[in-house]
């Protein structure tokens, strides 16, 4: 019999999917479940995005489009850039793909060969692990604990370029923390990138309309603009606008490594289809109340998701300031029991409080963080404080 190739020893689906299939079997099974689980935003984009999509199903050439991206979506990005506060981008900066997930698999392909080093913080998004370990990278994982906020340190990461991975991969806000950097913090690991010239950066910043609490979004490039030659930032319409289905990933970088995402593009996908460019267009070029209505409900949920966990005794939850992710330390609850089940971990814990509660989390060891365990707050509003109150419930069970 042939073998699969030695790589898909490596891959693995994804966690996050395998909670929320689950969650959704006991839903069909007529169990009440409550899902915090994956990472889907609970809105739909405006309803220009629909009638640009069927003015271009309309017109529809029926022709491949262009590999980098259609022109006018690549101008509305670099219009989005420029609200970002990134200006100087032209189209030749630029390139798309089937959403970031892509983005990013193929920046990994075009920039590292087998057994490069690829340096990326804990807890991280599940899909970085496993495009490193696909790409047969060197991975090199900077713990970054509850106790500094989930956060990277100027010393942490100057210990690790000192390393000279070829690729740093960064993510702010964060994807499983919603932790977000501040100008300062970004400035000063800016200036720890600045010495160590021999690492390509990409920040992963999909989540960059929603921060909370005036915080603001910050990238490398404004804080070191010489920088622009190595950053790679990369964006999505899914979570922002409410597109994850449309399938939409963007980047902006140096030319070379947009040309190289190109060349990936026209052997991989060929192009994005006609009518999500359209789509993806006007929802970057028009009215942008969407995402900033969202991010002003986010933070109120924030507010109430982080009072309840911080509520439970023991339990601790550094607070979010964007997208819309908490992540609890929960590991008061390792090595007691519920209803005669021992948790001896945070997969333990999530079964035994979907069993018990019908509350789906992501356990934290899918991030890389085994104390903690993530919560997605999309689900829709009348759900979220019975879900809230579940867990609380679940914890003082505990024996
Ligand atoms: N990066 C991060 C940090 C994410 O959370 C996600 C989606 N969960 C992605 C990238 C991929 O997004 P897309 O839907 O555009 O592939």
């Amino acid at each position: 019999m042939p073998q699969l190739a030695k790589r898909m020893g490596r891959a693995k689906p994804s966690a996050i999917m395998v909670v929320a299939e689950t969650a959704q079997r006991l839903k069909a099974e007529g169990r009440d479940i409550i899902s915090f689980s994956i990472g889907v935003p609970n809105f739909l984009p405006g309803e220009h995005v629909y009638a640009a999509a069927r003015k271009a199903l309309e017109a529809d050439s029926g022709q491949y489009g262009s590999n980098r991206g259609a022109n006018a979506l690549l101008d509305a990005f670099i219009g989005h850039l420029g609200r970002l506060g990134l200006e100087g981008y032209t189209r030749n900066h630029c390139a798309t793909g089937v959403g970031a997930k892509h983005i990013l698999y193929n920046l990994a392909e075009a920039l590292l060969d087998e057994g490069d080093g690829f340096a990326f913080a804990t807890p991280y998004w599940t899909s970085y692990m496993d495009i490193a370990e696909i790409v047969g990278a060197d991975i090199q994982l900077l713990p970054c604990p509850p106790e500094q906020d989930y956060k990277l340190t100027p010393a942490q990461l100057d210990a690790a370029l000192a390393k000279k991975p070829k690729l740093f991969l960064f993510n702010n806000p964060s994807n499983p923390t919603g932790m977000v950097y501040t100008k300062d913090e970004i400035a000063a690991l800016a200036d720890v990138i600045a010495r160590h010239p021999d690492t390509w950066v990409i920040t992963d910043d999909i989540y960059n309309t929603m921060v909370f609490d005036g915080v603001g979004y910050h990238n490398f490039v404004q804080a070191r603009p010489e920088l622009r030659e190595r950053v790679i930032f990369v964006d999505s319409l899914s979570k922002t606008y409410g597109m994850p289905g449309w399938r939409v990933g963007l980047m902006a970088g140096p030319e070379s490594v947009a040309r190289a995402v190109t060349v990936m593009n026209s052997n991989h996908i060929t192009s994005l289809p006609e009518v999500v460019s359209a789509a993806a267009t006007a929802a970057l070029s028009g009215p942008q109340d969407v995402p900033a209505q969202r991010c002003a409900e986010f933070q109120a949920k924030r507010d109430q998701v982080v009072a309840a966990l911080n509520a439970i005794p023991g339990v601790v939850c550094p607070v979010p300031q964007g997208a819309f992710y908490a992540f609890p330390d929960v590991s008061v609850a390792f090595g007691k029991s519920h209803e005669g089940k021992v948790i001896a971990n945070d997969v333990d814990l999530c079964n035994a409080l979907l069993e018990a509660k019908g509350v789906a989390c992501v356990p934290g060891s899918a991030f890389g963080e085994p104390r903690g365990l993530r919560i997605s707050y999309t689900c829709p509003t009348p759900q979220l404080a019975p879900g809230l109150a579940r867990i609380q419930e679940f914890f003082a069970e505990l024996a």
